[in-house]
């Protein structure tokens, strides 16, 4: 799951990519509106969080950009004490939830989880991917295939849910490269590969007759033999 976190107060925001990063998600901040937007309009997200006092563009504001570009992205705003109007003013412009400040953590966490839980229900029916003998355990970040079954770090979980969710289209090292790793990232076509072949191991290692094609200066398709 990857996250875009919006928020001025930079102690707050670095916090909360660190709590996100070590709940198994990957966070991005922004630090204005401006930048926010231009963030989730890449529609890389899954979630947002979005303050609403912001400099160069407040919340409400990006949030009533994103949507008239098409971007549905559940977004959770962040308001501070006794900005009732804020939060109507927020959820008639569409957002999907919102926080009061100061909130725990814990509860930023389960909402998000709530959110993206709700959005990905649309794709899928239960808590698994599935192509060919190969699953993917969502939430307990497994794959199997039959009895055998394999526990995926983080990065090889994202990119196996690419894959999954892309069947036999083709996945460009780019759109891997600017999801896992984001835009700011030092994060090479190298990485990709050495991901991937991680996959592959594992893969061969529970007997799945499901590779990983490369496809020659383009990308990777799964394919089942
Ligand atoms: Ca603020």
């Amino acid at each position: 799951m990857r996250i875009l976190v919006v928020e001025d107060e930079k102690k707050l925001a670095d916090a909360l990519v660190q709590i996100f990063g070590s709940n198994r998600m990957i966070a991005d901040a922004s630090y204005n509106g401006i930048d926010g937007l231009d963030n989730a309009l890449s529609g890389i997200y899954d979630v947002i969080v979005l303050d609403i006092m912001l400099p160069g563009m407040n919340g409400i504001e990006v949030l009533g950009k994103l949507r008239k570009e098409g971007i549905k992205t559940p977004v959770i705003l962040l308001t501070a004490k006794d900005e009732v109007s804020d939060k109507v003013k927020g959820l008639d412009s569409g957002a999907d939830d919102y926080l009061t400040k100061p909130f725990a953590t814990e509860e930023l966490l389960a909402r998000v989880r709530a959110l993206n839980r709700r959005s990905a229900s649309e794709l899928i029916c239960d808590d698994t991917l599935s192509f060919s003998d190969l699953s993917l355990d969502l939430s307990a970040y497994t794959l199997s295939c039959g009895n055998n079954m394999i526990k995926l770090g983080l990065k090889e979980f994202s990119i196996m849910e690419m894959l999954l969710r892309n069947g036999n289209k083709v996945l460009t090292k780019e759109t891997l490269l600017v999801r896992i790793w984001g835009y700011e990232s030092d994060a090479e076509y190298n990485n990709v590969e050495v991901y991937i072949s991680f996959l592959r191991k594992k893969l061969g290692y529970i007997r799945s007759k499901v590779s990983i094609k490369t496809q020659r200066g383009v990308g990777y398709s799964l394919e089942a033999k």
